[in-house]
């Protein structure tokens, strides 16, 4: 490991080593942010630093002036953890085989510690931006919590519109499929909606001695099987996937490069077929729904007055919350049961990638990873970044950073880990995206 990564490795380690997740008090916050500001001394001295509703931070640098600013994100809690399925302590930040180790390494603590890491940098280079440039902040993110609403608001409130948002969501997936030989660098410029429903069948109970028929469970059940068995989300290949799909023919060969190259013209004979392929081309073409949550009775010979079952969709941006709703609504009037809806939100708006804001963050992206494929994506989670198509038109989602599939796979879960040699590539990005952005 070359110095300049070995000093990168022990940093984000700290990072680490100050635990935060999401079930963390405010002290592991303020701690945190203690050690943010040794490791970047100049954000401290030369930024506006705001703590808002609590541990969330907007900082600001200030350029040139204050038109079409750049405002870079990143999260500061991870998810809880388990430490028994660990093979190293989870916040141990340990650095061996090349990689660091533990809770937030990938999620989000890279994202927060490149961003910051470029920003103190450019700054103890003298270099001034032409333009303000933030940095926001939750510490509440992986609990949907309230610190991007809020950040949100205080944009809002002060007129401040960045014209470029860049938070995690999109990587570089050294490994994506194998029919793809090269890595791909991944823009997310769109987040699928969700939604949270329940369906609650009732009856007069009764005793398992006598059953009476279509009991509360066999409505359910029957209305389970129809959604599952029918096609009621039809897969459509909307524009950004066809961006999507068509940005990966160049990573492969011979007739499947052939065929991606060309899948605007060849859209009504794969769209049928590629859901049935896959999990992910599924998802990636309609609108999903997962059966997560059930409930009945409490004693086993007992039939419920009341049985239910929770369900979350991922809605495509082809098919609306209403559409879904409609949806539910007939098919529960079909299965006589009733449907609440506990909560619900549509796709974002999809960022334009023929603007000109796109284009400048996909050149940053190819002259740092010359080797890749730099794609569009959909991005079938959530991330904070969703709010900010309130105030930006080019909300994208992209932490600069190389990840085997591997590694992504470890994401909330044990063994979260890094390879270290990303961090410098990580930390160009951002440098070059802010010093040749002109606003
Ligand atoms: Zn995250």
């Amino acid at each position: 490991m070359d110095e300049r990564t070995l000093t990168y490795a022990k940093e984000l380690a700290r990072l680490i080593q100050t635990p935060t997740t999401v079930l963390s008090d405010t002290v592991y916050f303020e701690k945190f942010h203690e050690v943010l500001w040794e490791i970047f001394p100049n954000i401290k001295a030369q930024t506006e630093i705001k703590k808002i509703f609590g541990n969330a931070l907007l900082i600001k640098w200030k350029g040139k002036t204050d038109k079409n600013p750049l405002m870079l994100m990143g999260h500061q809690d991870g998810a809880p953890v388990n430490e028994e399925g660990w093979d190293v302590p989870p916040f141990s930040g340990e650095i061996k085989d090349g990689k660091i180790w533990g809770r937030g390494a990938i999620d989000d603590k890279n994202t927060v510690y490149l961003s910051l890491k470029a920003i103190d940098e450019l700054i103890g280079e003298g270099f001034v931006p032409e333009t303000d440039v933030y940095f926001a902040s939750s510490d509440n993110e992986e609990a949907a919590g309230e610190g991007t609403p809020h950040i949100l608001e205080y944009l809002q409130e002060n007129g401040i519109k960045p014209a470029i948002v860049i938070d995690e969501g999109g990587a570089v997936v050294t490994d994506i499929f194998s029919m793809v030989k090269k890595p791909v660098a991944a823009i997310g410029i769109i987040e699928k909606g969700f939604g949270v429903y329940k369906f609650t069948a009732k009856s007069h109970g009764g005793h398992t001695t006598t059953p009476p028929k279509n009991t509360p469970f066999e409505r359910l059940s029957a209305f389970i099987t129809d959604i599952s068995k029918h096609n009621y989300f039809k897969p459509k290949m909307t524009k950004e996937v066809v961006a999507m799909i068509s940005g990966i023919s160049g990573a492969t060969n011979g007739i499947v490069s052939f065929v991606l190259k060309h899948i605007k013209l060849l859209k009504p004979i794969i769209t049928p077929i590629l859901p049935k392929l896959d999990p992910f081309f599924k998802a990636l073409l309609s609108t999903t729904i997962t059966f997560t949550m059930a409930g009945g009775s409490e004693l086993p010979n007992v039939i419920p007055n009341e049985a239910y079952v929770v369900a979350n969709t991922r809605y495509a941006s082809h098919f609306t919350v209403a559409d879904g709703e409609k949806l539910f609504k007939k098919l529960a009037k079909k299965h006589d049961i009733e449907f609440e809806n506990i909560m619900a939100r549509d796709a974002t708006p999809v960022v334009d990638i023929n603007s000109e804001s796109y284009k400048f963050v996909e050149n940053c992206v190819k002259q740092v990873y010359k080797d890749c494929a730099v794609i569009p994506y959909v991005v079938f989670g959530a991330t904070d970044c969703r709010y900010m198509f309130n105030v930006s038109p080019c909300a994208l989602r992209f932490t600069p950073f190389r990840l085997s599939s591997e590694q992504m796979s470890k994401m909330h879960a044990d063994n979260e880990n890094v390879d270290a040699s990303a961090l410098p590539e990580g930390v160009d990005f951002f440098k070059l995206l802010i010093s040749t952005y002109k606003g």
